[in-house]
């Protein structure tokens, strides 16, 4: 039957192996899978910031587009019908152009609008008179841009001005009028430009205001964040002049997008900062982690934990193997004296009446032992199912010390010579009578089968109101470590591995002390050996020509069962 047990609790221990080895696995992977999320979320937040890097600069250019259509349109909207009709001069934008990048107070008196004939090259100018070395610029550069457009599109294009002349720090923007000739196929071709000059405050201003009510990211993606919260950005002009910085700081950890260039190259970076991406959709990176790694470390404990307990059971389960042969070795030397003796008796062979006694003797003392174990046994049972029940009354305890060792002297046989008394004779404590002759036959008991062949010494005496009961022997003694677990049922020291015993004789004072609210412990005596404790609560020094006795201590219910030990 054991070797089943250990090949199931084997099977168990491989199972909980299994179950570890798997958490294990699991772990590595969510491991694995949390790299590669972490690899990807990264990968999404810098391409969330190059997506809003590109919806500014796009939504601005729409913006623009708008405001250039309103003033640059009337003129270039309509293509003209013969390259020799004449063209509007730039007073024919001078009424709209104010709504096209405007730079607010400081800056526009510097802005005017323009018309540049590409038949003939004139350029005439409305609003302030532009410097002789941007006039120059703008015939050669935008005459030689607009003629590389690849015909008119219906869109405006955007230049800024280059240093040195005089156009530094400003931002052009116009539109082509066409001519359009209807021969093998109509097309058409750039006939004469038209736009506005304006300082680069003109455009930040444009940006600024596409920034404030354009959302640069979708709604499902941002997680209700205003761009002021969301995304960090730079905006700067082709020469890398910073124009606007907007948006949150972006800190360390950000996560930078791709620059993108839109009108005119202005140049806009954006970065996502590290504390905004864990509220986008696409979570932040490792922030399950901890929880997976939480998850594992559990895993284990539990199977540790389990495994402990499995190793616990198979350590019972061969204590009570234990217990059950030494039990039955315990039950059969007495038994067997008794079947002897009575059919000695039987038989008429008990050789007189001294033989007689002698024999009923020895079959009452070897009974008397049988009974003991058994209520050892049925104590150990009742203990294990919670229900040691006692009930303490005051007893005067030197004269009930004397009856436990009178009675137990015949199972000691020769021994009991050796054991001593030494008692405080007005001593009176509140104690279960049958409790305290199991608890002291058994600590007797043992000191005769362990306690060698020096003096066994019974002392009982008033400690810090209860009582103290000490047994103390002259034998091998416990080492410190098994001071404990003596306590336990089935624990048997290999050192006393020859002497027969079932291993619960200790658990049983346990049991019964700890029912009184006492408790018990084992100490090295005086001389070797050992020397057994046992204190109980509820103890008193009366005068020996009587007095009242002190009250007895509230007990859970009484114990029905009568000692074998005080039958006589
Ligand atoms: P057992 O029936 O084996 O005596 P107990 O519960 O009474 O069971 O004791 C448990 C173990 O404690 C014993 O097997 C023995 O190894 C040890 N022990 C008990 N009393 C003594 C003692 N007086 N001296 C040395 N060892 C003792």
């Amino acid at each position: 039957m054991q070797s089943a047990v250990s090949r199931s609790s084997r099977f168990l221990m491989a199972l909980l192996g299994l179950t570890l080895g798997l958490a294990a696995l699991l772990a590595v992977e969510a491991l694995r899978a949390t790299r590669s999320h972490q690899v990807t979320a990264d990968r999404a937040l810098r391409d969330y910031a190059t997506v809003a890097a590109w919806e500014l600069l796009t939504a601005s250019d729409e913006q623009l587009q708008h405001a250039a259509g309103a003033v640059l349109g009337p003129v270039v909207g309509s293509p003209a019908a013969s390259p020799y009709d004449s063209i509007p001069s730039a007073a024919a934008l001078a009424r709209a152009a104010d709504s096209l990048l405007p730079c607010g107070a400081a800056g526009d008196s510097a802005r005017f609008v323009f018309s540049l004939d590409l038949r003939s090259g004139a350029l005439t100018s409305r609003g302030a008179e532009p410097p002789g070395p941007l006039r120059t610029w703008l015939a050669d550069t935008i005459a030689r841009e607009a003629r590389s457009l690849a015909g008119p599109t219906g869109r405006y294009a955007t230049v800024w001005g280059p240093p040195g002349t005089g156009g530094a720090g400003r931002v052009v923007v116009y539109g082509v009028k066409a001519v359009r000739y209807n021969g093998y196929a109509v097309h058409d071709a750039p006939l004469a430009v038209y736009g506005a000059v304006s300082c680069p405050a003109g455009m930040t201003r444009l940006v600024a205001g596409v920034l404030a009510h354009h959302p640069l990211l979708p709604a499902q993606v941002a997680g209700g964040l205003p761009n002021a919260r969301l995304v960090a950005l730079t905006v700067s002009d082709p020469s890398g002049a910073v124009l606007l910085r907007a948006g949150p700081p972006p800190g360390e950890g950000a996560y930078a997008g791709d620059p993108a260039a839109g009108p005119g190259s202005m140049a806009v970076r954006a970065w996502l900062p590290a504390d905004v991406a864990g509220r986008l959709v696409v979570t932040g990176p490792g922030l399950r982690l901890p929880v997976l790694l939480g998850l594992f470390v559990l895993t284990a404990a539990l199977t540790a934990v389990a495994g402990l307990q499995v190793r616990r059971e198979q350590e019972l389960v061969r204590l009570r193997h234990d217990f059950t042969s030494s039990v039955s070795h315990e039950l059969r030397t007495p038994l067997t004296q008794i079947l002897l003796y009575g059919e000695t008796l039987e038989l008429g062979r008990a050789g007189g009446e001294d033989g007689r006694r002698e024999a009923i003797g020895v079959i009452v003392q070897e009974a008397r032992r049988l009974a003991h174990l058994v209520e050892n046994v049925l104590h150990l049972s009742r203990a294990e199912r919670r229900l040691v029940r006692v009930s303490p009354a005051p007893v005067a305890v030197a004269p009930l010390l004397r009856e436990i060792v009178e009675r137990f002297a015949p199972l000691a046989g020769g021994d009991a010579v050796r054991i001593r008394t030494e008692l405080d004779e007005s001593l009176v404590a509140t104690a279960d009578v049958d409790a305290m002759h199991q608890i002291v036959i058994n600590l007797l008991d043992n000191a005769v089968k362990y306690g060698g062949t020096g003096p066994i010494v019974l002392r009982a005496g008033l400690n810090d109101g209860g009582v103290r009961l000490e047994v103390e022997d002259r034998g091998r003694g416990i080492p410190p470590r098994d001071r404990d677990r003596i306590w336990q049922p089935f624990v048997r020291l290999r050192s006393n591995g020859a002497t027969p015993g079932s291993g619960i004789g200790l658990a049983v004072v346990r049991e019964l002390v700890v029912a009184h609210g006492g408790r018990c412990l084992v100490e090295p005596g005086s001389d070797g050996g050992s020397r057994f404790v046992v204190e109980l609560p509820g103890a008193a020094r009366l005068p020996l020509d009587g007095g009242p006795l002190p009250p007895a201590a509230p007990a859970p219910s009484a114990s029905s069962r009568e000692s074998p030990w005080r039958a006589s």
